[in-house]
């Protein structure tokens, strides 16, 4: 059995005090429900020995505000998944949160912990143990990447199931940090180095999500692929977005997750005024042809490229 090591655990009344304690201990970890971090603190992924827990911060509030959906960074994936004016406004969110991990873990889980999940791969979510005999990485004092050999930076993949859906909706994030409070485009949020995969700055922490009241005609889904029903990360995930119009398509988006550390935004303004037909779903796997997989989780890249096409093409038709 992995053990945690001894954690001092801080607990701030204020989010001015949360940012002062960050940069008083800049190697403090920020604790929303645990269901990631300290699974990554037993397998020494992480290595912190004091956490600022957010608890009395955070309320979980789900509400709406001049037709924009506002979610506190701890609003749990259960609430999100059941939530009427989730379901109302973004029911690809509620759809994303529901398939997350296992029923305990929704409970516990917050959007925010989300946003901010450890990217993953097949080497670093081993135990120490297991990674000591290969050496480190670059992710982890070394020099190498051990599943993708050329690599010169961390391709570990995204494998939050909200950001897709999240940046489908065109959601923002609003922060606090040391130089005040900021909102970053959920399109702009992750960077292409798994080492540092989030744009936060040091000691700036997630408040709240909002999503503007999607246009009419606007669709959005969601589908994940992982070889169990239950607890497992996506294998594959994508989001599409279709703005419609009289029976054809404006505009939309396809937002891949599961390749590299940064989710793949795929316009489909190309495909402006096609009618919404059956055909449609061959049209946006088509454009989607060049994106490639790594082997940077389970299951052989190409037939993840295979499996990604078909969601892709079922998201869609989902939607027609
Ligand atoms: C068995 C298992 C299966 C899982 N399956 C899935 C899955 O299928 N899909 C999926 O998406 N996730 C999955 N997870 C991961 C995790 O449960 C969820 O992503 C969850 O939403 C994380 O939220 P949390 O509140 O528990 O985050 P925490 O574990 O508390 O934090 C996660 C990260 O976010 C940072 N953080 C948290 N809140 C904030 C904030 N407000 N501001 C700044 N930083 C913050 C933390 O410092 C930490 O780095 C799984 C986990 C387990 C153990
Ligand atoms: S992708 Fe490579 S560098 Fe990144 S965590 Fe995995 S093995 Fe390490």
């Amino acid at each position: 059995m992995l053990r945690l090591a001894k954690l001092e655990v801080l607990e701030p009344r204020s989010w001015e005090e949360a940012v002062h304690l960050l940069q008083q201990y800049p190697e403090a970890r920020v604790l929303a429900g645990g269901t990631d971090l300290l699974p990554a603190l037993k397998t020494l992924q992480v290595r912190s020995s004091t956490l600022v827990s957010l608890r009395h911060l955070l309320d979980g509030q789900i509400c709406l505000v001049d037709k924009e959906l506002r979610l506190d960074a701890g609003a749990t994936l259960t609430n999100i998944a059941s939530h009427p004016l989730v379901l109302a406004g973004a029911p690809a969110l509620a759809q994303a949160a529901s398939l997350v991990a296992s029923p305990l873990i929704r409970n516990r889980a917050t959007l925010g912990g989300n946003l901010c999940v450890e990217p993953r791969c097949r080497y670093i979510n081993q135990s120490e143990l297991f990674r000591q005999a290969l050496g480190g990485c670059l992710k982890s004092h070394g020099d190498d990447c051990h599943v993708v050999p050329a690599a010169t930076r961390c391709l570990a993949a995204l494998s939050s199931d909200s950001v897709p859906v999240l940046i489908a909706y065109q959601a923002t994030i609003h922060t606090i940090g040391p130089r005040g409070r900021r909102i970053i485009p959920a399109q702009e949020f992750h960077r292409a180095d798994g080492v540092h995969p989030f744009r936060l700055e040091a000691a700036e922490l997630i408040q709240q999500i909002r999503l503007p009241s999607p246009p009419a005609g606007c669709r959005v889904t969601y589908r994940k692929w992982r070889p169990r029903k239950s607890i497992d990360f996506p294998l594959v995930s994508v989001a599409v977005r279709l703005n419609t119009n009289a029976g054809h398509l404006d505009s939309g988006l396809v937002v891949v997750g599961v390749l590299g550390p940064k989710p793949r935004v795929i316009s489909l303004d190309r495909l402006a005024g096609a009618p919404l037909n059956s055909d449609l779903p061959f049209l946006v796997a088509e454009l989607a042809g060049s994106l490639k997989p790594l082997p940077n989780v389970p299951y052989e890249p190409g037939y993840r490229k295979t499996r990604l096409l078909l969601e892709m093409q079922r998201a869609v038709r989902d939607m027609l």
